[in-house]
């Protein structure tokens, strides 16, 4: 990513509900440093490891090349471009010290870009964002799969397909699942007016939109704070610093829109034609994504394997945090994909990385994706049921050589480590059984005696720094994170705990571990960057909210204190669509019902959903709204300016490797 702020909130910019526009330049007076004797030892330890010499991927990610823009750069409104590859024209040749060379390679291939013929009819454009375009040739108009992220970077893909091919219409736009990078720039592809006329649909799996932005509000905040750590946002591109995500190279700037669907895909192998094109999709619900789907056509001997088989090993657990993902029922979908089409498809294709060609390399590249999910699944639970907590599954799980060796199934994006933790979670959860775990001192109390124990500070930096000339860079990074929080002043121990994550870093074969090392490297020298709040939401996919979440939602910022003994009851009639809401404080927290008012409220609000959007989005603020006469109070006005006097806003840049200030 480049060195300024890309989303600062890709869990709700995945959700499509928000990214915070701003442009901060990263600022680091203290420089990203070599890499040390250790970390070269284990990065030709990989290079002799894994299968080098066997260039199938380069070929496939080059194959049906039609043209590009130079550096696929895409121009925005400001001064930076919404993309570019210009800044990682550093990633060729041989891997520098200070870059694991498996995610050096990945690197390399996310970085190829341009419009590509896959086969008759179908064409994919790649490397213009995170993730990529697939465009299907109907008789008479297109088949836009997956509008990218963001409008501009969409339109300079479409644009690309229209200096080659002949200028049909976009005659329906498909989403292959809610994540943001697979909807935002559907505006740069169709009109939203078209769809009003008819003229254009737009087809989804079912329950799109109720997932689409659901999945990151509640956590929103947390989620966007911690996709920094993920996604490398604030972290400069280069050979010491951000060179890929694993999934793709970056997320795209620019912005995010959605249209709602015309029509979505309710039963699994429902079969249609689009203007000649034949499809049957396949529903698999909570694998990647809570509604997702893929799709095959019959006429192309084409397999869109959506983001349930890409060439990397995907997420069970995401580091930004979020609900974890089932290994078996992700499995089982593909066992299904294998089934149903494995013996009809000559190209399986995806909305991330390259296609594969050839029915036989794609039914062995399925079978590793269905095998390494039921692996880590079924290998993990084996390990619990053993006794083993998770960390201890995490250290000692190894992929099988069959599928250790094989390049589409590394941990580039997800990593076996924190996948095989998230099977432990999600059948044991957070506790590992051992009581003395059960209710531990937090950190920055267990660090202070932790330390004091250790003979203090000064005597733990001498020990450590030996233990870094030794390269045991994970015990280091985790004892000076004691120290940080036991003294967040302490510059020696911030010093040495930021050298050891950024080694490291440099180790790391995943894209999200080496940002997330390299981020935190870059706070604990440099501090938490100011970045100014953003607005979190925009209009079109806060449409994709119902209004019972907003209620939801003002429960979580309800700060219990300042509620403590508070009682308060707001009745909240909806005019536009019609909506009752009884919202009751008591006992600090927030609850409603709906379909009904209560006789006993303090006051009454009437209002449309609208008025209430424009409130969220700032563009206007509930008392002006009120002043405006587009939100009506009856009864006691102050008791409903008390209730929001009890809210908390969040702080987008809490502090993450040191105490909270
Ligand atoms: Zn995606």
């Amino acid at each position: 990513m480049s060195p300024t702020q890309r989303l600062a909130a890709w869990p709700l910019a995945l959700s499509g509900a928000a990214f915070a526009c701003v442009a901060v330049q990263a600022q680091t007076p203290v420089a990203p440093k070599d890499a040390e004797p250790a970390t070269r030892a284990a990065q030709d330890s990989v290079a002799k490891t894994l299968p080098f010499a066997d260039r199938a991927d380069f070929e496939d990610a080059n194959y049906g090349f039609v043209a590009t823009l130079p550096d696929a750069h895409i121009a925005g409104s400001g001064a930076r471009p919404v993309w570019s590859m210009k800044p990682y024209a550093f990633v060729t040749g041989d891997a520098p010290a200070t870059v694991n060379p498996s995610l050096w390679r990945q690197a390399q291939l996310n970085a190829i870009h341009g419009l590509f013929k896959v086969t008759d009819r179908l064409y994919q454009v790649r490397g213009f964002d995170i993730s990529n375009m697939t465009i299907v040739e109907g008789d008479s108009s297109l088949i836009v799969i997956d509008p990218l992220l963001s409008t501009e970077t969409a339109r300079a893909a479409l644009d690309l397909y229209y200096q080659h091919r002949p200028r049909k219409p976009v005659g329906a736009v498909i989403y292959s699942h809610g994540h943001a990078d697979h909807f935002g720039g559907v505006k740069g592809v169709i009109d939203e007016a078209d769809v009003a006329a008819g003229k254009v649909q737009v087809l989804a799996p079912h329950g799109f939109m109720e997932t689409a932005v659901a999945e990151n509000i509640l956590a929103g905040n947390a989620m966007s704070r911690r996709a920094q750590y993920q996604f490398g946002s604030l972290v400069p591109v280069g050979p010491r610093g951000q060179v890929d995500t694993g999934l793709g190279k970056a997320l795209a700037l620019g912005s995010i829109t959605l249209i709602a669907p015309t029509s979505t895909i309710d039963k699994n192998l429902e079969r249609r034609t689009i203007d000649g094109i034949e499809i049957v999709f396949q529903l698999v619900p909570g694998s990647e994504a809570p509604a997702e789907m893929l799709m095959y056509f019959p006429q192309l001997r084409v397999l869109d394997m959506a983001e349930d088989v890409t060439h990397n090993m995907h997420n069970l657990y995401t580091i930004r945090g979020a609900e974890v993902r089932d290994g078996a029922l992700w499995s089982r979908y593909i066992s299904e994909a294998i089934e149903n089409f494995g013996a009809n498809t000559d190209v399986v294709i995806a909305q991330h990385h390259w296609p594969v060609r050839g029915q036989a390399r794609v039914v062995a590249l399925l079978k590793k994706h269905r095998d390494m999910y039921k692996f880590i699944n079924d290998q993990s639970l084996r390990l619990l049921n053993q006794g083993y907590t998770a960390a201890e599954i995490a250290e000692t799980l190894r992929m099988p050589t069959s599928l250790e060796k094989e390049w589409s199934a590394r941990g580039y994006y997800g990593t076996l480590s924190h996948n095989a933790k998230a099977v432990y979670q999600k059948y044991l959860g957070w506790y590992d059984a051992n009581p003395a775990n059960l209710n531990p001192l937090p950190p920055v109390d267990s660090a202070k005696k932790a330390v004091a124990y250790m003979g203090g500070a000064d005597a733990v930096i001498a020990r450590a720094r030996e233990d870094f000339q030794r390269g045991e860079y994970r015990w280091v990074a985790s004892v000076m994170n004691q120290l940080v929080h036991a003294d967040p002043e302490n510059r020696a121990a911030r010093e040495l705990g930021a050298d050891a994550l950024e080694q490291l870093g440099y180790q790391a074969e995943a894209g999200t571990w080496r940002n997330a090392y390299l981020y935190g490297a870059q706070e604990l020298r440099n501090g938490v960057m100011k970045i100014p709040v953003g607005n979190t939401l925009n209009a079109d996919t806060l449409k994709a909210v119902n209004t019972e979440m907003f209620f939801d939602y003002l429960g979580v910022r309800l700060n219990a204190q300042k509620a403590e003994g508070k009682r308060l009851i707001v009745n909240w009639s909806f005019t536009e669509p019609r909506l009752q809401v009884v919202l009751n404080l008591e006992n600090s927290a927030l609850t409603y019902v709906t379909g009904k008012q209560s006789d006993k409220a303090d006051a009454t609000i009437t209002l449309t959903r609208a008025a209430l959007d424009a409130v969220t989005l700032r563009k206007t603020t509930f008392p002006e709204a009120v002043q405006a006469g587009s939100i009506r109070i009856e009864g006691d006005a102050g008791r409903l300016v008390e209730l929001l006097g009890m809210l908390d806003t969040f702080n987008p840049m809490f502090e993450v490797v040191e105490p909270k200030r």
